[in-house]
């Protein structure tokens, strides 16, 4: 599904030169590179405040930590994501509220929202899944009318763009309240271990997550409030700082492979290519097709067993986890997310695929899903 070594050695003499350099100054914790890569990182994203941290489920935990909510307070977001949403949620002793998605984004249906909303609901938390964006307009003048919050999970759309009604354009991630993202290796940017970012354009919130990810510190062995620990290594900042400068380039490279898959699979009827809305760009950190229910395990078996790496994501909705029992959710209470969930499975997306690879998936694909 990836290929982290073939994207390394493209530069590898840059990446090797910024660790080693590291190496020589040995401050592995909190080095110059941590402060040059968030502020790189702020001028790319256009935002007040960027602050790293340990990895994108730690970003998500600080970030509703940073809001001072109560045990019970309910947090609505998505059943069809990564485990990391709403494992925080829980480990916060806050409630999820799911609502159900549209079946042709697998975003959030920002129709079905306000019907979710209670007296206890303090946070909205859009997942930006696969690499486009919720439609946040809808999403932020509904948490405007009920005073939410809104944390958005852009793990999966570094880079992504939302195109407001008025033309204005903003990064994923830096429309909401907060945002939250992850540079595990395999993200749009990705760093060589884990690693992960908050943004927000409010100082107070960002002094607040500062101080949570620092053991809830602003100065050493004072503490005003209990926190994480939580940090973005030197080392992984240093191969951040250079990886930022060629993300541009990263996404266009998915932009292209996506075009590709969908000029040759977007003719076969047993299949549907991913939609694109109208209001946001597509950085395709999965590339996620839709096919026949009944069909889907066979078809990726077959691509599986003809070289064709493809995963499932994600095959068991949130609401329907072992983990998560206790909240009484059942079969049926999310009908879109729970058809999707059997219907969708994502084909290799990434910076280092070849045109001979490209080909020889189309054809794998026309043979076994026809
Ligand atoms: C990857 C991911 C996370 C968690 O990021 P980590 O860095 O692995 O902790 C959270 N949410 C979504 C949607 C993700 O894809």
């Amino acid at each position: 599904m990836v290929d982290l070594k073939g994207q390394y050695n493209k530069i590898k003499t840059e990446l090797d030169q910024a660790i080693q350099q590291v190496l020589d100054h040995s401050k592995f914790i909190n080095g110059p590179e941590v402060a040059h890569f968030t502020r790189n990182l702020e001028d790319y994203l256009q935002v007040k405040h960027v602050i790293p941290c340990g990895n994108g489920t730690d970003a998500l935990q600080i970030a509703l930590m940073a809001l001072s909510l109560n045990p019970g307070d309910e947090i609505i977001t998505t059943p069809f994501t990564f485990i990391a949403t709403a494992e925080v949620i829980e480990l916060l002793h806050l409630n999820p509220v799911f609502v159900d998605i549209d079946p042709d984004t697998f975003n959030l249906d920002v129709s079905k929202i306000e019907h979710a909303i209670t007296s206890k609901t303090k946070v909205i938390l859009p997942v930006h899944l696969f690499g486009q964006s919720c439609e946040m307009e809808t999403i932020m003048s509904i948490a405007k009318r009920y005073q939410l919050y809104v944390i958005e999970d852009a793990c999966q759309s570094m880079g992504t763009e939302y195109l407001f009604s008025d033309g204005q354009r903003k990064k994923s991630g830096t429309i909401g309240d907060i945002g939250c993202t992850s540079f595990f290796p395999s993200k749009n940017l990705g760093c060589f271990g884990d690693g992960g970012a908050i943004f927000t354009e409010n100082q107070n919130i960002a002094s607040t997550c500062k101080m949570v990810t620092n053991h809830g510190s602003t100065q050493k062995y004072y503490h005003d409030r209990v926190g994480v620990n939580s940090r973005l290594d030197t080392i992984q900042a240093a191969i951040l700082d250079v990886k930022l400068k060629f993300l541009e380039h990263y996404i266009s490279e998915r932009q292209k492979v996506a075009h590709y898959y969908t000029q040759h699979l977007q003719c076969i009827k047993e299949i549907q290519t991913p939609q694109i809305a109208s209001y946001t760009t597509h950085t395709f950190h999965q590339f996620t097709i839709k096919t026949n229910p009944l069909k889907r395990d066979h078809i990726v078996q077959d691509l599986k067993a003809n070289g064709i790496p493809c995963m499932i994501y994600y095959p068991v909705p949130l609401h329907l986890q072992e983990a998560f029992r206790h909240w009484g959710y059942s079969e049926g209470d999310f009908p879109v997310c729970e058809e999707v969930s059997k219907s969708v499975f994502s084909l290799p997306i990434h910076t280092e695929l070849t045109d001979e690879q490209l080909e020889y998936i189309v054809n794998m694909v026309k043979t076994f899903a026809t």
